[in-house]
């Protein structure tokens, strides 16, 4: 006989199998009455238990989901259950981020002994789901786009933002061009950039021969995260040119080990912010008295100094680096590299700390959960599933395995539906808990400007709460989703 009466709702179980699933067992030999909603799925460990199966199960339709393993300091396999407790309590903060109630999921731990609590925890459990009522299905929300997206309203930038005068920048550019030709013979390649299909646009550069090293680039152009290319030279001697940001993903990379500290030079450059290509784009057109689309009129060059860019041309223009600079450059507080085996140039200071919340969240902050469901809907209609966020990622690494493509297992399918596609942001920002450094490459190369940063920046601030943590900083540094403390100082209990 169920306890609670009404309906059964849909209700998923993650139960260790040597703790939890016995003390169902018991509960079930001592014959007591527990809610009929529960359906049980039977994991090794508590610590098998991948965030992945909480998200697909509730984005799928459950109402609620249980995972409960052996207490800690009983797990089984010593410290399963620990690393479980880091990933659940990370995923429990980020799920309203998608606009699910994180009282539908919840951990616990329950002996085999335990009989009579494991009633109790199921019974709690589920009487909390039936008082939350049905979950809300993100393909049912209504889509929802806030009038001004983040970064969309002019803000007064926390830098400076100024280049120097244009012969100190060439003269820093010179320098390091000498010391990448002097590194070269005993490298296979030095990554830098080069100016692309036209002056606006900058392009990947690979530096072979001393005479390549002439095309190299500097300046506001020059917005993509070579880091990226890293690990596809494993085994081999290569060089990278680096900004502040990006040099945050050498290190977690090296610390990572998914590239060797022999192997890598790093050839930095202090920064006074990227540009945002879009902006620059939308800011050309508004400019352009006919109305023609500039992207049709190739500018002659573009030249950075002071706070502004010139371009010239047949639609000449002088554009605010303020009004075009990347949302990323307004804050930041590296932009001389944390560590090179050369760093030229020198960079304005950082006016203050950072703030707590980088805008884009602020506006998916200031969101109902309703909303937030209705934003992700709307944003994931227009997703592509081109993969180019992921393929930008430098930390997603096993993208010749992705789990987004598996077969084996079949995570999700190849439905170009709203949530097969969520699903597979979450992946992607799972992945990246504790590992992400906000380089922002992925909401960059998404064609049709999906803000997927702000999932990245969420889980960020889930990391930074609960683990006092901060990606690319510290080379010897452990991911804390890689790691775990016997008693953690900032995750509560949760009661049941
Ligand atoms: S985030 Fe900092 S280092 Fe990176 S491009 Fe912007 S200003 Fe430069
Ligand atoms: S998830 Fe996005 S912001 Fe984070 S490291 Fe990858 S590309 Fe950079
Ligand atoms: S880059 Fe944009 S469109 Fe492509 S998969 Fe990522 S979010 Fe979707």
């Amino acid at each position: 006989m169920p306890v609670l009466k009404g309906k059964e709702l849909r209700v998923v179980g993650f139960l260790c199998n040597w703790c939890s699933y016995g003390g169902a067992d018991t509960a079930g030999v001592g014959r007591f009455s527990q809610p009929t909603d529960l359906r049980i799925i039977r994991v090794p460990c508590s610590g098998r238990v991948d965030p992945m199966f909480v998200v697909k199960a509730l984005l799928g339709g459950a109402d609620g989901v249980l995972v409960s393993g052996c207490h800690p300091r009983d797990c089984h396999y010593s410290q399963g259950n620990f690393y479980a407790r880091r990933r659940l309590e990370t995923l429990k903060t980020f799920l309203p981020a998608l606009g699910i109630d994180p009282d539908r999921f919840q951990y616990t731990w329950v002996s085999a002994s335990e009989g009579q609590r494991w009633k109790n925890v199921v019974s709690t459990f589920v009487e909390k789901v039936h008082q939350l009522g049905h979950a809300p299905r993100i393909e049912e929300a209504a889509p929802y786009l806030p009038l001004a997206a983040g970064g969309d309203s002019p803000r007064a930038p926390l830098r400076p933002l100024a280049y120097p005068a244009a012969g100190t920048l060439a003269a820093s550019l010179e320098q390091l061009r000498e010391k990448i030709r002097a590194a070269l013979p005993e490298l296979d390649c030095v990554i830098g950039w080069q100016q692309g299909f036209d002056a606006l646009h900058a392009t990947p550069l690979f530096m072979r021969k001393p005479e390549d090293v002439d095309k190299l680039t500097w300046g506001p152009l020059n917005v993509h995260n070579l880091a990226t290319y890293l690990p596809q030279f494993k085994n081999r001697k290569v060089g990278v040119v680096v900004k502040g940001c990006d040099s945050r993903s050498v290190i977690e990379l090296l610390q990572e080990k998914l590239v060797e500290p022999d192997n890598v030079r790093v050839f930095g450059m202090a920064c006074e912010g990227v540009v945002d290509m879009a902006r620059v784009q939308k800011t050309l057109d508004a400019g352009n008295a006919d109305g023609a689309m500039c992207a049709d009129v190739a500018p002659a060059a573009v030249a950075a100094e002071g706070d502004g860019l010139t371009v010239e041309g047949e639609a000449p223009a002088r554009l605010k680096l303020a009004d075009v600079v990347a949302e990323k450059c307004r804050t930041c507080d590296t932009p001389v590299p944390l560590l090179g085996d050369v760093v030229e140039g020198n960079a304005s200071a950082p006016a203050g700390p950072a703030p707590d919340a980088p805008p884009s969240l602020e506006v998916l902050d200031a969101m109902t959960p309703e909303q937030r469901r209705g934003f992700w809907r709307a944003q994931m209609d227009r997703c592509l599933r081109c993969y180019a966020c992921r393929n930008a990622c430098p930390m997603c690494v096993c993208r010749d395995h992705c789990i987004a493509e598996s077969r084996d297992p079949h995570w999700t399918t190849q439905e170009g539906n709203v949530r097969e596609k969520l699903q597979f942001q979450v992946i992607h920002a799972l992945h990246l808990a504790g590992r992400c450094t906000e380089c922002g490459e992925c909401q960059r190369a998404c064609p049709v400007n999906i803000p997927v940063l702000s999932l990245k920046q969420w889980m960020n601030r889930s990391v930074r709460t609960l683990f006092d943590y901060r990606a690319g900083v510290d080379v010897n540094a452990v991911p804390p989703l890689l790691a775990f403390a016997v008693e953690e100082k900032n995750i509560k209990e949760h009661g049941l």
